[in-house]
Protein backbone atom coordinates (compact mmCIF):
# COMPACT_ATOMS: atom_id res chain seq x y z
CA UNK A 1 0.00 0.00 0.00
CA UNK A 2 1.71 3.55 -1.09
CA UNK A 3 1.16 6.93 0.84
CA UNK A 4 -1.50 7.75 -0.82
CA UNK A 5 -3.64 4.07 -0.62
CA UNK A 6 -2.69 4.62 3.31
CA UNK A 7 -4.08 8.27 3.45
CA UNK A 8 -7.57 6.96 1.35
CA UNK A 9 -7.99 3.64 3.68
CA UNK A 10 -7.70 5.94 6.91
CA UNK A 11 -10.26 8.09 5.38
CA UNK A 12 -12.38 6.21 4.89
CA UNK A 13 -11.88 4.45 8.34
CA UNK A 14 -12.75 7.60 9.79
CA UNK A 15 -15.71 8.29 7.73
CA UNK A 16 -17.05 4.39 9.11
CA UNK A 17 -16.08 5.51 12.62
CA UNK A 18 -17.86 8.87 12.27
CA UNK A 19 -21.04 7.27 11.10
CA UNK A 20 -21.25 4.49 13.45
CA UNK A 21 -20.17 7.37 16.53
CA UNK A 22 -23.64 9.86 14.63
CA UNK A 23 -25.69 6.27 14.94
CA UNK A 24 -24.60 5.24 18.49
CA UNK A 25 -25.70 8.69 19.72
CA UNK A 26 -29.04 8.78 17.54
CA UNK A 27 -29.81 5.63 19.62
CA UNK A 28 -29.04 6.95 22.78
CA UNK A 29 -30.75 10.20 22.14
CA UNK A 30 -33.81 7.95 20.75
CA UNK A 31 -33.84 5.73 23.74
CA UNK A 32 -33.33 8.75 26.00
CA UNK A 33 -35.83 10.95 24.97
CA UNK A 34 -38.67 8.10 24.51
CA UNK A 35 -38.14 6.98 28.02
CA UNK A 36 -41.67 7.39 30.06
CA UNK A 37 -39.37 8.15 33.56
CA UNK A 38 -38.46 11.83 33.65
CA UNK A 39 -33.85 11.86 33.63
CA UNK A 40 -32.36 14.66 35.06
CA UNK A 41 -28.92 15.44 34.89
CA UNK A 42 -26.90 17.64 37.20
CA UNK A 43 -23.32 18.99 37.94
CA UNK A 44 -21.54 19.17 41.40
CA UNK A 45 -22.92 22.90 41.76
CA UNK A 46 -26.56 21.45 41.24
CA UNK A 47 -27.17 22.90 37.87
CA UNK A 48 -28.54 21.41 35.29
CA UNK A 49 -26.83 20.05 32.35
CA UNK A 50 -29.74 18.04 30.25
CA UNK A 51 -33.27 16.32 30.34
CA UNK A 52 -35.02 14.13 28.18
CA UNK A 53 -38.68 15.10 26.85
CA UNK A 54 -40.24 13.07 29.81
CA UNK A 55 -38.88 15.93 32.31
CA UNK A 56 -39.67 18.45 30.02
CA UNK A 57 -43.31 17.38 29.80
CA UNK A 58 -42.93 16.95 34.31
CA UNK A 59 -41.54 20.47 34.77
CA UNK A 60 -43.04 22.43 31.82
CA UNK A 61 -39.86 23.71 30.64
CA UNK A 62 -37.97 23.03 28.06
CA UNK A 63 -34.58 21.51 28.16
CA UNK A 64 -33.35 24.49 26.40
CA UNK A 65 -34.32 26.92 29.03
CA UNK A 66 -33.49 24.32 31.87
CA UNK A 67 -30.11 24.04 31.17
CA UNK A 68 -28.29 26.16 33.94
CA UNK A 69 -31.06 26.11 36.13
CA UNK A 70 -30.85 25.43 40.10
CA UNK A 71 -32.18 21.52 40.21
CA UNK A 72 -34.15 23.36 43.64
CA UNK A 73 -36.06 25.91 41.58
CA UNK A 74 -37.04 23.35 38.39
CA UNK A 75 -38.05 21.03 40.33
CA UNK A 76 -38.98 22.07 43.87
CA UNK A 77 -39.51 18.95 46.24
CA UNK A 78 -42.23 18.76 49.04
CA UNK A 79 -42.52 16.03 52.10
CA UNK A 80 -46.35 16.22 52.06
CA UNK A 81 -47.08 20.10 51.53
CA UNK A 82 -44.19 21.31 53.37
CA UNK A 83 -41.07 21.98 51.55
CA UNK A 84 -37.96 19.81 51.71
CA UNK A 85 -34.75 22.14 51.98
CA UNK A 86 -31.04 21.54 50.67
CA UNK A 87 -30.28 19.59 53.77
CA UNK A 88 -32.84 16.71 54.27
CA UNK A 89 -33.19 17.06 50.14
CA UNK A 90 -32.43 13.18 47.96
CA UNK A 91 -30.63 14.95 45.48
CA UNK A 92 -28.70 17.01 47.73
CA UNK A 93 -27.53 14.19 49.60
CA UNK A 94 -26.18 11.88 46.11
CA UNK A 95 -24.32 14.67 45.26
CA UNK A 96 -22.14 15.35 48.58
CA UNK A 97 -22.08 11.96 49.32
CA UNK A 98 -21.15 10.70 45.76
CA UNK A 99 -23.83 7.93 46.23
CA UNK A 100 -27.19 6.62 45.11
CA UNK A 101 -30.42 7.99 47.04
CA UNK A 102 -33.77 6.27 46.53
CA UNK A 103 -37.06 7.19 47.73
CA UNK A 104 -40.16 5.19 48.08
CA UNK A 105 -43.79 5.55 47.34
CA UNK A 106 -44.54 5.96 51.44
CA UNK A 107 -42.07 8.80 51.61
CA UNK A 108 -44.68 11.43 50.27
CA UNK A 109 -42.60 13.04 48.31
CA UNK A 110 -44.17 15.65 45.86
CA UNK A 111 -42.84 17.92 43.17
CA UNK A 112 -44.75 21.20 42.88
CA UNK A 113 -45.66 22.07 39.69
CA UNK A 114 -45.62 25.50 37.80
CA UNK A 115 -49.56 25.00 38.37
CA UNK A 116 -49.52 24.74 41.66
CA UNK A 117 -50.38 20.95 41.63
CA UNK A 118 -48.64 18.52 43.80
CA UNK A 119 -47.68 15.25 42.23
CA UNK A 120 -46.13 12.58 43.68
CA UNK A 121 -42.96 11.17 42.90
CA UNK A 122 -40.54 8.45 43.20
CA UNK A 123 -36.69 8.94 42.69
CA UNK A 124 -33.24 7.61 42.55
CA UNK A 125 -30.50 10.05 42.47
CA UNK A 126 -27.57 8.39 40.74
CA UNK A 127 -24.16 9.84 41.80
CA UNK A 128 -22.05 8.93 38.51
CA UNK A 129 -18.63 7.02 39.23
CA UNK A 130 -15.44 5.73 37.66
CA UNK A 131 -16.42 4.21 33.99
CA UNK A 132 -19.87 5.66 34.35
CA UNK A 133 -18.75 9.33 35.15
CA UNK A 134 -19.61 11.74 31.94
CA UNK A 135 -17.70 15.20 31.96
CA UNK A 136 -19.39 17.76 33.34
CA UNK A 137 -22.66 15.94 34.33
CA UNK A 138 -22.31 14.52 38.29
CA UNK A 139 -25.40 12.92 39.06
CA UNK A 140 -28.84 11.67 36.85
CA UNK A 141 -32.13 12.24 39.07
CA UNK A 142 -34.45 9.31 37.66
CA UNK A 143 -37.89 10.45 38.51
CA UNK A 144 -41.42 8.21 38.18
CA UNK A 145 -44.96 10.07 38.46
CA UNK A 146 -46.60 7.64 40.99
CA UNK A 147 -50.25 9.80 40.71
CA UNK A 148 -51.34 6.63 39.79
CA UNK A 149 -50.06 4.22 42.72
CA UNK A 150 -51.08 6.56 44.98
CA UNK A 151 -54.80 7.06 43.75
CA UNK A 152 -55.00 2.93 44.20
CA UNK A 153 -53.09 3.39 47.30
CA UNK A 154 -56.15 6.16 49.03
CA UNK A 155 -58.79 3.77 47.33
CA UNK A 156 -57.56 0.56 49.53
CA UNK A 157 -57.42 3.01 52.50
CA UNK A 158 -61.00 4.23 52.23
CA UNK A 159 -62.15 1.09 52.07
CA UNK A 160 -60.61 -0.14 55.12
CA UNK A 161 -61.57 3.17 56.79
CA UNK A 162 -65.32 2.16 55.17
CA UNK A 163 -64.99 -1.32 56.40
CA UNK A 164 -63.94 -0.92 59.58
CA UNK A 165 -66.10 1.56 60.67
CA UNK A 166 -69.00 -0.38 59.50
CA UNK A 167 -67.62 -3.52 61.50
CA UNK A 168 -68.07 -1.42 64.56
CA UNK A 169 -71.55 -1.12 64.91
CA UNK A 170 -72.08 -4.81 64.83
CA UNK A 171 -69.11 -6.02 67.51
CA UNK A 172 -70.75 -3.70 69.67
CA UNK A 173 -74.13 -5.20 69.66
CA UNK A 174 -72.28 -8.41 69.95
CA UNK A 175 -70.60 -7.69 72.86
CA UNK A 176 -73.45 -6.10 74.56
CA UNK A 177 -75.88 -9.11 74.35
CA UNK A 178 -72.90 -11.53 75.36
CA UNK A 179 -72.24 -9.49 78.29
CA UNK A 180 -76.19 -9.53 79.17
CA UNK A 181 -76.04 -13.40 78.89
CA UNK A 182 -73.86 -13.27 80.63
CA UNK A 183 -75.19 -11.78 83.55
CA UNK A 184 -78.15 -14.46 83.32
CA UNK A 185 -80.41 -11.42 81.53
CA UNK A 186 -81.89 -13.64 79.63
CA UNK A 187 -82.61 -16.31 82.34
CA UNK A 188 -79.66 -18.74 84.18
CA UNK A 189 -77.07 -19.82 82.63
CA UNK A 190 -74.53 -22.79 83.40
CA UNK A 191 -70.77 -22.60 84.54
CA UNK A 192 -69.99 -24.15 81.11
CA UNK A 193 -72.49 -21.61 79.09
CA UNK A 194 -70.75 -18.95 81.25
CA UNK A 195 -67.06 -20.02 80.40
CA UNK A 196 -68.51 -19.97 76.35
CA UNK A 197 -70.20 -16.77 76.71
CA UNK A 198 -66.71 -15.16 78.36
CA UNK A 199 -64.41 -16.57 75.47
CA UNK A 200 -67.15 -14.71 72.85
CA UNK A 201 -66.81 -11.37 75.02
CA UNK A 202 -62.95 -11.34 75.04
CA UNK A 203 -62.38 -12.72 71.56
CA UNK A 204 -65.35 -10.06 70.49
CA UNK A 205 -62.29 -7.08 72.70
CA UNK A 206 -59.85 -8.64 70.63
CA UNK A 207 -61.80 -8.07 67.21
CA UNK A 208 -62.70 -4.37 68.29
CA UNK A 209 -59.58 -3.55 69.37
CA UNK A 210 -58.39 -4.82 65.92
CA UNK A 211 -60.81 -3.35 64.23
CA UNK A 212 -60.29 0.48 65.72
CA UNK A 213 -56.15 0.26 65.17
CA UNK A 214 -57.57 -0.64 61.55
CA UNK A 215 -59.66 2.61 61.32
CA UNK A 216 -57.15 4.53 62.84
CA UNK A 217 -54.36 3.39 60.76
CA UNK A 218 -56.26 4.43 57.55
CA UNK A 219 -57.82 7.57 59.01
CA UNK A 220 -54.07 8.58 59.66
CA UNK A 221 -52.88 7.55 55.97
CA UNK A 222 -55.75 9.41 54.81
CA UNK A 223 -54.67 12.57 56.78
CA UNK A 224 -58.70 12.72 57.86
CA UNK A 225 -58.10 12.27 61.66
CA UNK A 226 -59.42 15.77 63.28
CA UNK A 227 -57.39 17.74 65.53
CA UNK A 228 -59.06 19.67 68.62
CA UNK A 229 -56.51 21.09 70.86
CA UNK A 230 -57.25 22.17 74.14
CA UNK A 231 -54.89 23.30 76.69
CA UNK A 232 -54.01 20.28 78.60
CA UNK A 233 -52.17 19.25 81.91
CA UNK A 234 -50.36 16.22 80.34
CA UNK A 235 -50.20 14.90 84.42
CA UNK A 236 -53.80 14.79 84.42
CA UNK A 237 -53.45 12.22 81.16
CA UNK A 238 -50.55 10.23 82.60
CA UNK A 239 -52.50 10.11 85.91
CA UNK A 240 -56.25 8.78 84.26
CA UNK A 241 -54.16 6.45 81.92
CA UNK A 242 -52.61 4.65 85.02
CA UNK A 243 -55.68 4.66 87.01
CA UNK A 244 -57.29 2.64 83.79
CA UNK A 245 -54.37 0.27 83.55
CA UNK A 246 -54.05 -0.15 87.54
CA UNK A 247 -55.56 -3.59 87.23
CA UNK A 248 -52.84 -4.69 84.36
CA UNK A 249 -49.99 -3.05 86.74
CA UNK A 250 -51.37 -5.06 89.57
CA UNK A 251 -51.78 -8.25 87.90
CA UNK A 252 -47.95 -8.36 86.75
CA UNK A 253 -47.30 -6.49 89.98
CA UNK A 254 -45.14 -3.69 88.22
CA UNK A 255 -43.58 -0.72 90.20
CA UNK A 256 -44.37 2.38 88.41
CA UNK A 257 -42.96 5.60 88.96
CA UNK A 258 -44.19 9.25 87.71
CA UNK A 259 -41.25 11.64 87.89
CA UNK A 260 -42.78 14.71 86.72
CA UNK A 261 -41.23 18.37 86.86
CA UNK A 262 -42.56 21.15 89.03
CA UNK A 263 -45.35 23.32 87.53
CA UNK A 264 -44.98 21.93 84.00
CA UNK A 265 -47.13 24.43 81.59
CA UNK A 266 -50.72 23.33 79.98
CA UNK A 267 -49.99 22.38 76.27
CA UNK A 268 -52.65 23.05 74.18
CA UNK A 269 -53.26 19.65 72.33
CA UNK A 270 -55.89 17.32 71.37
CA UNK A 271 -56.76 15.23 74.40
CA UNK A 272 -57.54 12.25 72.45
CA UNK A 273 -54.69 12.03 70.30
CA UNK A 274 -52.43 12.99 73.12
CA UNK A 275 -54.46 9.41 75.10
CA UNK A 276 -54.22 7.58 72.03
CA UNK A 277 -50.26 7.75 72.23
CA UNK A 278 -49.62 7.36 75.81
CA UNK A 279 -51.94 4.68 76.18
CA UNK A 280 -49.94 2.99 73.10
CA UNK A 281 -46.81 3.24 74.47
CA UNK A 282 -47.68 2.42 78.40
CA UNK A 283 -49.53 -0.82 77.59
CA UNK A 284 -46.57 -1.75 75.55
CA UNK A 285 -44.46 -1.00 78.29
CA UNK A 286 -46.58 -3.61 80.95
CA UNK A 287 -47.09 -5.72 77.81
CA UNK A 288 -43.18 -6.26 76.81
CA UNK A 289 -42.10 -6.02 80.44
CA UNK A 290 -42.17 -8.99 82.80
CA UNK A 291 -43.30 -9.64 86.12
CA UNK A 292 -42.11 -7.08 89.30
CA UNK A 293 -40.58 -4.89 86.25
CA UNK A 294 -40.29 -1.08 86.58
CA UNK A 295 -41.70 1.79 84.35
CA UNK A 296 -40.37 5.33 85.01
CA UNK A 297 -42.46 8.08 83.32
CA UNK A 298 -41.09 11.38 82.72
CA UNK A 299 -42.35 14.62 82.03
CA UNK A 300 -40.21 17.86 81.57
CA UNK A 301 -39.92 20.96 79.48
CA UNK A 302 -36.90 20.72 77.22
CA UNK A 303 -36.11 23.69 75.42
CA UNK A 304 -39.25 24.75 73.97
CA UNK A 305 -40.73 21.23 74.01
CA UNK A 306 -42.36 19.12 76.43
CA UNK A 307 -40.44 15.62 76.99
CA UNK A 308 -42.49 12.46 77.84
CA UNK A 309 -40.23 9.70 78.39
CA UNK A 310 -42.05 6.36 79.09
CA UNK A 311 -38.78 3.83 80.01
CA UNK A 312 -39.36 0.27 81.02
CA UNK A 313 -36.93 -2.59 82.41
CA UNK A 314 -38.78 -5.07 79.89
CA UNK A 315 -37.47 -7.89 77.14
CA UNK A 316 -36.28 -5.21 74.99
CA UNK A 317 -36.39 -4.91 71.08
CA UNK A 318 -33.67 -6.18 69.16
CA UNK A 319 -31.00 -4.74 67.21
CA UNK A 320 -32.04 -6.30 63.68
CA UNK A 321 -35.50 -5.49 64.55
CA UNK A 322 -35.40 -1.62 65.88
CA UNK A 323 -35.63 -0.31 62.57
CA UNK A 324 -39.07 -1.79 61.60
CA UNK A 325 -41.20 -1.68 64.61
CA UNK A 326 -42.63 1.99 63.62
CA UNK A 327 -43.93 -0.15 60.28
CA UNK A 328 -47.93 -1.22 59.87
CA UNK A 329 -48.09 -4.89 61.14
CA UNK A 330 -44.22 -5.61 62.62
CA UNK A 331 -43.97 -7.40 65.74
CA UNK A 332 -40.38 -7.87 67.04
CA UNK A 333 -39.16 -11.79 66.97
CA UNK A 334 -38.66 -11.56 70.55
CA UNK A 335 -41.85 -11.10 72.17
CA UNK A 336 -44.04 -12.85 69.15
CA UNK A 337 -44.40 -15.82 71.16
CA UNK A 338 -44.44 -14.04 74.95
CA UNK A 339 -46.49 -11.66 74.07
CA UNK A 340 -49.34 -12.81 71.71
CA UNK A 341 -52.11 -10.50 71.57
CA UNK A 342 -50.46 -7.79 69.61
CA UNK A 343 -51.16 -6.43 66.05
CA UNK A 344 -48.17 -4.18 65.56
CA UNK A 345 -50.13 -1.43 64.38
CA UNK A 346 -49.60 0.60 67.82
CA UNK A 347 -46.65 2.08 67.58
CA UNK A 348 -47.36 3.10 63.32
CA UNK A 349 -50.46 4.92 64.39
CA UNK A 350 -48.55 7.04 67.61
CA UNK A 351 -45.65 7.76 65.03
CA UNK A 352 -48.00 9.42 62.32
CA UNK A 353 -50.18 11.18 65.27
CA UNK A 354 -46.86 12.68 66.81
CA UNK A 355 -45.12 13.33 63.50
CA UNK A 356 -48.40 14.35 62.15
CA UNK A 357 -48.57 17.30 64.53
CA UNK A 358 -45.14 18.88 64.76
CA UNK A 359 -43.70 16.28 67.34
CA UNK A 360 -41.44 13.62 67.22
CA UNK A 361 -40.51 10.38 68.40
CA UNK A 362 -37.70 7.96 68.96
CA UNK A 363 -36.53 5.08 71.41
CA UNK A 364 -33.49 3.33 72.59
CA UNK A 365 -33.73 -0.44 73.68
CA UNK A 366 -31.26 -3.04 74.80
CA UNK A 367 -32.57 -6.59 74.74
CA UNK A 368 -33.29 -8.22 78.06
CA UNK A 369 -32.78 -4.69 80.12
CA UNK A 370 -35.45 -2.28 78.51
CA UNK A 371 -36.68 0.19 76.38
CA UNK A 372 -37.16 3.60 76.54
CA UNK A 373 -39.53 5.76 74.25
CA UNK A 374 -39.01 9.67 74.37
CA UNK A 375 -41.72 11.99 72.54
CA UNK A 376 -41.17 15.49 72.03
CA UNK A 377 -44.39 17.94 71.58
CA UNK A 378 -43.65 21.61 70.75
CA UNK A 379 -44.40 23.82 73.47
CA UNK A 380 -47.00 25.84 71.05
CA UNK A 381 -49.24 22.80 70.89
CA UNK A 382 -50.96 20.94 67.93
CA UNK A 383 -52.29 23.20 65.21
CA UNK A 384 -56.53 22.27 64.99
CA UNK A 385 -57.72 20.87 61.78
CA UNK A 386 -61.24 21.46 60.99
CA UNK A 387 -63.32 19.21 59.12
CA UNK A 388 -61.96 16.05 59.72
CA UNK A 389 -62.91 12.92 61.63
CA UNK A 390 -62.21 12.07 65.13
CA UNK A 391 -60.55 8.67 66.02
CA UNK A 392 -62.21 6.36 67.73
CA UNK A 393 -61.82 7.03 71.25
CA UNK A 394 -62.92 3.92 73.07
CA UNK A 395 -60.01 1.89 71.90
CA UNK A 396 -60.01 -1.05 74.10
CA UNK A 397 -56.74 -1.97 75.50
CA UNK A 398 -54.02 -3.83 74.01
P1 LIG B 1 -48.23 -4.52 69.25
O1 LIG B 1 -47.78 -4.18 70.64
O2 LIG B 1 -49.70 -4.60 69.09
O3 LIG B 1 -47.52 -5.73 68.71
P2 LIG B 1 -46.99 -2.00 68.43
O4 LIG B 1 -47.04 -1.34 67.10
O5 LIG B 1 -47.46 -1.24 69.60
O6 LIG B 1 -47.80 -3.36 68.25
O7 LIG B 1 -45.49 -2.45 68.68
C1 LIG B 1 -44.77 -3.07 67.63
C2 LIG B 1 -43.70 -3.98 68.19
O8 LIG B 1 -42.68 -3.19 68.81
C3 LIG B 1 -44.18 -4.91 69.29
O9 LIG B 1 -44.79 -6.06 68.78
C4 LIG B 1 -42.87 -5.21 70.00
O10 LIG B 1 -42.13 -6.17 69.26
C5 LIG B 1 -42.12 -3.88 69.91
N1 LIG B 1 -42.29 -3.06 71.12
C6 LIG B 1 -43.06 -1.98 71.27
N2 LIG B 1 -42.93 -1.43 72.50
C7 LIG B 1 -42.04 -2.21 73.14
C8 LIG B 1 -41.47 -2.19 74.46
N3 LIG B 1 -41.79 -1.24 75.35
N4 LIG B 1 -40.57 -3.15 74.78
C9 LIG B 1 -40.23 -4.11 73.89
N5 LIG B 1 -40.73 -4.19 72.64
C10 LIG B 1 -41.62 -3.25 72.26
Amino acid sequence: MNDRERIDDLEKRLINLESSLQKETHKMNAIFSSMTEAIIGIDDDLNVVLMNQAASILVRVADTDAKGQKISELFPLYKDKDPIDDAHSPIVQAVKEKTIVRTYIYDNIYFKGSDGFYIPVVLSAVYLLGENSIEGMSTLIIIRNVIQEKSVDKAKTELISMASHQLRTPLTSIGWFAEMLLKGEAGPVTNEQKDYLQEIVESNERMTELVDSLLNVSRVDLGTFKVDPKPTALVDVVESLCKELTPMISVKKMNVNKIFSKELPLINVDQTLIRIVLQNLLTNAIKYTPEEGTIDIVLKKQDTNMLISIADSGYGIPKEDQSKIFTKLYRAQNVRDKVTDGNGLGLYIVKAIVEQNGGSIWFSSEENQGTTFNILIPLTGMKAKEGAKALPTDLALS
